[in-house]
């Protein structure tokens, strides 16, 4: 293939021409490792022309793996200085692509069918609310560890047409994103991933790929679009449930959950109706639980 990705040298170089100093705040640790970006984009099943969304391109490491595969990439990115750079780093590295930016001012890259191989939206992720180009079929992103969870939950929220997604996360996120029921990490996140997606945590990744570098490790997950539970609550109830089952983790639910149901009586009868164990705790029931509960709330609690 043509494309050539970025090693150590290229990421120093681009970084002191452009003066990029990578921030912590913004979760700034850029991929110097060619193997690890062809690993995520092979967990990632990227096929030719599939329209890819990816948070954080940063300096362009993932992005160049994702245009290697033939993948129409649309990058989000909140930094300025890198979204101006990542046109100009992909035109360099990936042959036969002109600029030339559409309607609303995104910088576009096409190859010479007049295919949009790379779309850089400039803006925080978190407030994205419609996508440049094709529907996204697949999210792809070394995501900056600060926001990684709400992220990954609003892109599978506003992205219905996402079917599948591999990312980076810390590795502790990743235990906690693809943490079952019962288990010591399953939480909040553990939880509202599962609403949307079946979720394993592939790979990890040690620190050392990153510069700078991070002073934790990585993780890949790969995430599997499903079908919401089957419910007459809104998810919107059934996330409230759950961030109240955890809000106190040693309360016992029928504890957590009695303000909502308006006495631990109420509780208790809902839960039982659940099918969840008035005894149990956040801790130990499925998001199709946390469902169940929801769809017993009493009209006037939310
Ligand atoms: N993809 C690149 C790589 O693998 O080398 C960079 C990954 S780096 C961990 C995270 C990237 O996300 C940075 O480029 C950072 O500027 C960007 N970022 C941080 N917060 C963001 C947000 N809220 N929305 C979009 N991008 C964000």
């Amino acid at each position: 293939s043509p494309v050539t990705l970025l090693g150590p040298a290229q990421i120093r170089e681009l970084a002191e021409r452009a003066g990029v100093r990578p921030t912590k705040t913004l979760g700034q640790n850029f991929v110097l490792d060619g193997g690890t970006v062809r690993k995520i984009v092979r967990q990632a099943d990227v096929t030719p022309r599939m329209p890819v969304v990816e948070v954080g391109p940063g300096l362009g490491s993932l992005t160049l793996g994702l245009l290697e595969a033939d993948a129409d990439v649309v990058a989000v990115e909140i930094d300025p200085v890198l979204a101006r750079l990542l046109p100009q780093t992909v035109a360099e590295h990936v042959p036969g692509l002109r600029r030339d930016d559409d309607e609303r001012g995104h910088a576009v890259l096409r190859d010479d069918e007049g295919r949009a191989r790379l779309t850089v939206v400039l803006q925080d992720a978190l407030e994205v609310t419609a996508l440049p180009g094709p529907p996204p079929r697949a999210l792809v992103a070394n995501l900056p560890y600060n926001v990684s969870v709400p992220v990954l939950l609003t892109f599978l929220e506003r992205f219905g047409t996402l079917e599948h997604g591999l990312v980076m996360v810390q590795a502790e996120v990743a235990d906690r994103l693809a943490a079952p029921p019962g288990s010591r990490t399953y939480g909040v996140p553990s939880a509202k991933a599962a609403w949307y997606a079946q979720v394993r945590r592939t790979a990890t990744v040690g620190r050392s790929v990153f510069w700078p570098v991070p002073n934790v490790d990585s993780a890949l997950v790969r995430l599997d679009r499903r079908e919401p539970p089957t419910t007459t609550a809104t998810r919107e109830q059934v996330f409230a449930v759950v961030d109240a089952a955890f809000a106190q983790r040693r309360k016992m639910l029928r504890a957590a959950l009695a303000p909502w149901f308006g006495s631990g009586e109420a509780a208790v009868a809902a839960l039982a109706e659940a099918g969840v164990d008035a005894q149990a705790r956040g801790e130990t029931v499925d998001i199709d639980g946390f469902a169940r509960i929801a769809e017993r709330l009493p009209a006037t609690s939310l």
